[in-house]
């Protein structure tokens, strides 16, 4: 019987990235994404966090979006977003099972559905190499929403929030207060094409790779691998 295959939106999305590595692929599949040695610094999902709950707040307030998100309206409200375990949904043709945890989804006035993520980041070139991996999330996430019910999608959206560190910006007296200091976020939203038609070719590469019994060739001319190996002679047998 086929192995069932684990996979979130965001780590099939790395299949569509220009320096994909099947190597990596099959390691990141076989150890549920544990890789050794990744360090990677919980501020930026509190941000993101802190980020939804701006918006969610301004919406309960409101009943409509902040000025700065106007372009992905109008909207009537949102859903709040279905924590992972409620957010999965089983292909047996691949036999995986697709998992994501949306940071946004909001109620369009024509009754379908946006359905947004938020980066703590500037937009920038590198941002832009990765979008293809956060394309292809969103569109993973589209097809769980659909298919598990929570309304017909229409729109997706990358939000990038920018953090202004100017001087001027940090001399400013408002954003000081008795317990601390604020600091403000400059947005822009990426709208990303609907297409879910260029998940199907993913996942049959997903799961060629996770069902391979030795982990394939690296990317040609990895400068890591041949570190890795390097390394190699130094260990003990
Ligand atoms: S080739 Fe590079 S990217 Fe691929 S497994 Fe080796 S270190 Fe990772």
């Amino acid at each position: 019987m086929m192995e069932n295959l684990r996979i979130s939106g965001k780590n099939l999305g790395e299949f569509a990235l220009p320096e994909f590595c099947p190597r990596c692929a099959w390691l990141k599949l076989k150890t549920h994404n544990r890789l050794p040695y990744q360090i990677f610094p919980g501020i930026f999902s509190s941000i993101d966090s802190y980020t939804k709950h701006v918006v969610h707040g301004w919406i309960d307030k409101h009943g409509d979006l902040p000025t700065w998100l106007y372009k992905l309206g109008p909207i009537i409200d949102y859903i709040p977003p279905p924590h992972h375990s409620q957010f999965q949904l089983e292909l047996p043709n691949y036999g995986i099972l697709l998992t994501g945890a949306p940071d946004g989804m909001l109620k369009l006035v024509d009754g379908t559905i946006a359905i947004i993520d938020y980066k703590t980041a500037k937009y920038t070139a590198n941002q832009d190499k990765l979008l293809p991996m956060y394309e292809v999330q969103l569109n993973a996430y589209a097809l769980i929403a659909e298919r598990r019910d929570f309304g017909e999608v229409s729109k997706l959206a990358l939000v990038y929030a920018e953090p202004v560190t100017d001087a001027e910006t940090a001399a400013q007296p408002t954003i000081h207060s008795p317990d601390g200091f604020a600091m403000q976020f400059s947005v822009s939203v990426h709208p990303v094409e609907l297409n879910m038609d260029r998940l199907a070719p993913l996942f049959i590469r997903a799961r060629e790779i996770f069902d391979l019994p030795t982990p394939p060739p690296g990317r040609p001319g990895c400068e890591d691998c041949a570190r890795l190996h390097s390394l190699l002679n130094w260990i003990p047998r």
